[in-house]
């Protein structure tokens, strides 16, 4: 699934090709995404330039010159092929916007998962979520006093996007880690001093993630994660075997010896 750093690295790539450009036509090539990228929203959407691309957790917004707003989500995969127009679709090709200078941006994804939402000039799409964790207005005062008021573990916790967005899986059990907070910790129970090592712990994780690109791939391991699918392995701190467990559905990695409750 990607992870924060990965869509940070699409938004990127996606805003250098397509700022300034103009969208000729848009076309969803799956029946998933033709439901709502209808020919009436495509018709809506083919003409106007491009003013910016931003990202909001792992969303990614393009941004329309007559304000309305494009919401496009990989969910459990995706990525965008930019290049010139008439060249061979490539695989898994779901959407395709036709810019102008002969360019186009092709959102692909074999689970043929993600979604492209159009958002009309002035209704902005609402995403319901939480300040950025790497946003300078976030400290751990505030996230302090959000944990406080939270139930349960603090992995699960951290998974919330109402909270923080765009943590991931990966992430808020590499922060855990890095803090030295055992995944199972009630979030609630955390000192003020603990949260402290916690949203550095965030922001490091971030940091690495960015520094390689979000390069993440299912069963290639780019990014040197701490404690992500290395059970068994020792710890890159204490030297202990690294464990597993299932927290709401999600597999966790940590350290039993030097992550503590
Ligand atoms: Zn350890």
């Amino acid at each position: 699934m990607p992870e924060l750093p990965e869509v940070e690295h699409a938004v990127r790539r996606l805003r250098r090709a397509l700022r300034g450009r103009r969208i000729v036509a848009v076309r969803a090539l799956h029946r998933a995404q033709a439901r709502t990228l209808t020919p009436a929203v495509a018709r809506r959407i083919a003409g106007h330039a491009i003013t910016g691309v931003t990202r909001r957790g792992k969303h990614q917004l393009v941004h329309l010159d007559d304000g309305a707003t494009l919401l496009v989500h990989f969910r459990l995969d995706g990525d965008w092929e930019l290049g010139r127009a008439g060249t061979a679709m490539p695989r898994h090709a779901r959407v395709v916007f036709d810019l102008d200078g002969g360019r186009r941006a092709v959102l692909t994804d074999p689970r043929a998962l993600c979604t492209v939402t159009y958002h009309r000039p002035g209704a902005p799409p609402d995403l319901a979520l939480g300040p950025e964790a790497e946003d300078r207005a976030v400290t751990a005062a505030w996230l302090h006093g959000q944990l406080r008021t939270r139930r349960g573990p603090i992995k699960p916790v951290l998974l919330d996007q109402r909270l923080l967005a765009g943590l991931g899986n990966i992430y808020a059990q590499e922060a855990c880690w890095r803090a030295g907070i055992h995944p199972a910790a009630a979030a609630s129970s955390l000192s003020r001093p603990r949260v402290t090592r916690l949203l550095a712990g965030i922001r490091a994780a971030l940091a690495d993630g960015h520094t390689n690109a979000g390069r993440y791939r299912e069963g290639e391991r780019v990014v040197p994660f701490k404690v992500y699918d290395r059970e068994g392995e020792p710890c890159r701190r204490c030297g202990a075997p690294l464990r597993r467990m299932v927290q709401a559905g999600r597999g966790t990695w940590y350290c039993g010896a030097c992550q503590t409750r």
